[in-house]
């Protein structure tokens, strides 16, 4: 797919990605909204997400995204296209109308559990992220420093930087030629992959030190209460990484870490070193993502939760031959 090509004759676009939005969905939307706003500078583009982590705000033009309509502002506008990345339309949030309403419509996406949700859909579930989808389907030619920072920031971010076995030879030879474009990506990953907040090493701090191993010390488990995150005066953005940092137990196969969303509901959050299929297990409890990434939203008390999820990482678990 070529995205110029797919949206030439629309004079309106719209772009958006999931909910809480991670470093590839803000690495993705901003490389592809600074790419159309380039190469059409007479066409209007929008890019709808929900407030970024303030980390992202070294991406060009960050503060242009319409959080305002995220936050149920109006949303009265109609798109010729309307592009939705690194999700399929059930993520979109408050965007999603627009995605429903819009003339044409592209999905770009690397989850396996996407079957594509547009008229036109590119979904690879080898790309290391969308970011890397994006890069593939702009022109190289028309990149520049703004743009190649902010596909590198999603690829770092879906790579755990180049680590996780999502990260192909293609992924590290795109990297290599966004790194050419000179920005400063020693201090990109640094600032928005590693650095913490005192407040986030301190929520790490507990969910580390309040986790428990089950099934053996196969699978470990942790979360964080509602009234945790209030104390703190923090939100979902300030618990990115726990989850794999848990996952990193020697002899665990898979964590689960989830922190309440609500009364009786939690975000759940998977991980597995590669002998359970966590994608699997959220697409039966309604949430979706990757083979060794995934997630969901689940009701019931923290152990309700647990004891629903144990049942399936058990089932795999003694299937892959592990006792
Ligand atoms: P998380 O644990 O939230 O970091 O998510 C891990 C992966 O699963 C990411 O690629 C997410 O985009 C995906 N994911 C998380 N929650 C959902 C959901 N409810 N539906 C579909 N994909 C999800
Ligand atoms: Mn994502
Ligand atoms: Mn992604």
């Amino acid at each position: 797919m070529k995205i110029a090509e797919e949206v030439k004759d629309a004079g309106r676009i719209g772009i958006g990605g999931h909910i809480r939005p991670d470093g590839d969905c803000v690495g993705a939307c901003m490389a592809l909204y600074l790419y159309l706003r380039k190469v059409f500078p007479e066409k209007t583009v929008e890019l709808f997400l929900e407030q970024p982590s303030e980390v992202f705000h070294c991406i060009k033009d960050i503060e242009r995204i319409r959080t305002d309509v995220m936050k149920g502002g109006s949303c009265e506008e109609d798109f010729d296209v309307f592009i939705a990345l690194d999700t399929a339309a059930d993520r979109l949030g408050a965007a999603k109308p627009l995605f429903d309403r819009a003339g044409r419509t592209i999905n770009i996406d690397h989850h396996i559990s996407n079957k594509g949700c547009g008229t036109v859909n590119y979904i690879d579930p080898h790309a290391s992220s969308t970011s890397e989808l994006v890069f593939r389907v702009i022109e190289e030619e028309k990149l520049d420093e703004e743009i190649a920072k902010a596909i590198y920031i999603g690829i770092i971010h879906d790579t755990g930087v180049f680590r996780y076995s999502n990260t192909s030879p293609e992924t590290l030879a795109i990297a290599s030629r966004l790194v050419a474009f000179g920005f400063d990506f020693s201090e990109v990953i640094e600032k928005t992959f590693y650095e913490k907040t005192y407040v986030q090493t301190l929520l790490l701090g507990r969910a580390l030190l309040e986790s428990i191993l089950i099934m053996d010390g196969k699978c470990m488990v942790s979360g964080i209460e509602k009234k945790t995150l209030d104390f703190y005066h923090a939100d979902a953005k300030d618990l990115e990484g726990i989850v794999s940092q848990l996952n990193q137990t020697r002899d665990v196969e898979c964590t689960i870490f989830m922190y309440q969303t609500g009364v009786l509901e939690y975000k759940v959050s998977l991980r597995s070193k590669g002998k359970v299929d966590v994608s699997r297990i959220a697409v039966y409890f309604g949430g979706g993502g990757h083979m060794r990434a995934a997630g969901c939203t689940m009701n019931g008390t923290f152990y309700d939760v647990v004891n629903n999820l144990t049942l399936h990482i058990e089932r795999q678990l003694k299937k892959a031959g592990v006792e």
